[in-house]
């Protein structure tokens, strides 16, 4: 698979991208002393807080404060365009970067009031090409750079009307095909300096990306990866899936099998109800087979993506009655809402709401 790469980055790295030692230690290479607690602060005041709570008074001497604008990319996004859903309160951003590329975010009330998560994207446009995804069909443009993806976050936390509290992976584009940026964004949003987001408030989706699943899986990380399964069948997979004719079942199976070893933990699988399509007791039975020995835990997501001669969503009872069969293996249920369904349609997998107070439904 190819992976477009970012445009051309500058010499400069971008403030948005770095860590407190990696700007001591950009600035040193330069000839500027800067210790780390300097850096701390420098990124404390441009990236942690919201520029009303930004201290008053400056404690980093001058010349650090001249070479980091100097020495230092700060290029932003510029907001094209916001909308509010007033159905479920999602505001879904429409975001520009410098190139003009245009990518989006979407802040997500949580149920406890005035908490909000951001779902981001990682690329602009997508290579996995699933059946059921708008994005998908656009083909991959280019990724994202940590910087715009931490930008992002942080266009949407300063708007919000409370706080921020997590930020998931699950706009378009696939995560862990631009694995490198995105672990780098993760690592910004979760450092103290930069966004606050405690680690495991940071879920990064993927479609099934093996060699990437394990490499995540040996490196240890406290994010919460989640895997869209969708389906269990092979042969359906594939068609919803296409990533599943690269990367099939049985070594997506053993890549779940190592997350589920590493992290001691349930793993959690994705799955985006199409009705008529997999909600049938083979796939029940397809799942039990292929992964009934893991620790799982299934979020189910309503397709996102009305298209007139496509796929729908699943009626309450075939929800129901979907959830029932499930229920028999004896794995948390979770029932995501999908939101924004009328003005923000756009990736099948696009932010699931609750992420911090979901409700089990069986
Ligand atoms: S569902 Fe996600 S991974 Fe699949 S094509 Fe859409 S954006 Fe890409």
């Amino acid at each position: 698979m190819s992976v477009a790469a970012p445009p051309e980055a500058p010499a400069a790295p971008n403030l948005r991208a770095l860590l407190p030692d990696e700007l001591a230690t950009w600035l040193g290479a330069h000839g500027v002393a800067c210790t780390l607690a300097e850096a701390r602060s420098v990124l404390s005041r441009e990236l942690a807080c919201r520029p009303d709570e930004r201290p008053k008074r400056e404690t980093v001497k001058k010349a650090v404060r001249d070479a980091v604008r100097e020495l230092v990319d700060h290029r932003r996004l510029t907001v094209v365009e916001r909308v509010e859903d007033p159905a479920d309160g999602f505001v879904k951003y429409l975001l520009r970067s410098p190139d003009g590329a245009l990518s989006e975010a979407v802040r997500i009330p949580l149920e406890k009031p005035d908490t909000f998560t951001v779902c981001l994207s990682s690329q602009v446009g997508c290579a996995m090409a699933c059946d059921f995804c708008a994005t998908g069909r656009l083909g991959l443009q280019r990724n994202l750079a940590a910087w715009e993806m931490f930008d992002a976050f942080q266009i949407v936390r300063d708007e919000a009307p409370g706080r921020v509290t997590g930020a998931v992976f699950m706009g378009q584009g696939e995560p862990l095909h631009n694995y490198d940026e995105v672990l780098r964004a993760a690592r910004v949003l979760s450092d103290p300096s930069g966004g606050r987001i405690k680690a495991e408030a940071i879920t990064i989706s993927t479609v099934g990306l093996v060699p990437a699943i394990r490499r995540f899986a040996g490196e240890g990380h406290r994010y919460r990866l989640i895997v869209s399964l969708t389906s269990a069948i092979e042969a359906r997979r594939a068609t919803l899936m296409p990533v599943t004719r690269k990367y099939g079942l049985d070594e997506l199976a053993a890549a779940i099998r190592e997350v589920a070893r590493t992290t001691g933990g349930r793993v959690t699988v994705a799955w985006v109800v199409i009705a008529g399509v997999n909600t049938g007791d083979d796939e029940v039975e397809a799942l039990r087979a292929l992964l009934g020995d893991v620790p799982l835990r299934v979020n189910l997501i309503d397709v996102n993506d009305a298209r007139p001669d496509g796929y729908r969503r699943a009626d309450e009872v075939e929800m129901a009655r979907f959830r029932d069969a499930l229920s028999t293996l004896g794995v948390p249920i979770v029932r995501r809402y999908s939101g924004g369904q009328a003005r923000h349609a756009a990736c099948g997998m696009l932010a699931a709401r609750h992420f911090e107070s979901s409700t089990t439904v069986s």
